[in-house]
């Protein structure tokens, strides 16, 4: 998937989450978390050397590259259980060891919107046609649905851009009709 359809599905899955169970985290609070979900959606895709901020950041295609032969290249450890669980690890181990104790709460509900946008990302791309190594180190592949081919989404490819796209406004459009208060309370 893109980044832009993972931003998308990652908002997505954030309303959902929060329609089932609002929260109140105030204006400023509220906008970090919108943009942490955000931010987790793409940083699965940090282990593609492609990655734009690799290319913006000064000396950043060195660092890149080693960070893709760390995570074992494109789409493995950053797209499974295990990355998951280590980078959700350690930013709660840096919130609770790094950080002032005042921010505690605040940085944890952002923390949250981020592993919500993080998670959301590999789930998204188990539609795609090379599907997701959850397993990693093991190999196989999930893939949604497990064939043929045909039914899964091609990246960047007209049915993604158009279609999975108008799907995930749709739903967010239908959600927001009854849910809008929720994410006004967001807010507040
Ligand atoms: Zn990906």
């Amino acid at each position: 998937m893109t980044s832009t359809t993972h931003q998308m599905f990652a908002l997505l899955s954030a309303l959902v989450l929060l329609s089932l169970y609002p929260v109140s985290l105030g204006p400023l609070i509220g906008t970090m978390a919108v943009i942490a979900t955000m931010v987790g959606a793409l940083t699965p895709d940090l282990d593609q050397p492609t990655a734009n901020i690799w290319r913006r950041l000064i000396g950043g295609n060195t660092v890149g590259n080693i960070f893709r032969a760390f995570s074992g290249g494109h789409r493995h450890l950053t797209h499974s259980f295990i990355g998951i669980i280590g980078i959700g690890w350690a930013l709660e181990w840096a919130i609770y060891n790094l950080l002032n104790p005042a921010y505690t709460q605040t940085a944890l509900g952002v923390w949250m919107a981020f592993m919500i946008g993080y998670i959301s990302h590999p789930i998204a791309d188990s539609f795609t046609d090379q599907g997701v190594p959850w397993f990693w180190p093991l190999h196989f592949r999930i893939r949604i649905p497990p064939g043929p081919e045909e039914v899964r989404v091609t990246t960047d490819s007209f049915v993604e851009r158009v279609f999975v796209r108008s799907g995930i406004i749709i739903v967010g459009v239908l959600l927001l009709q009854t849910k809008w208060p929720i994410l006004l309370a967001l807010f507040r």
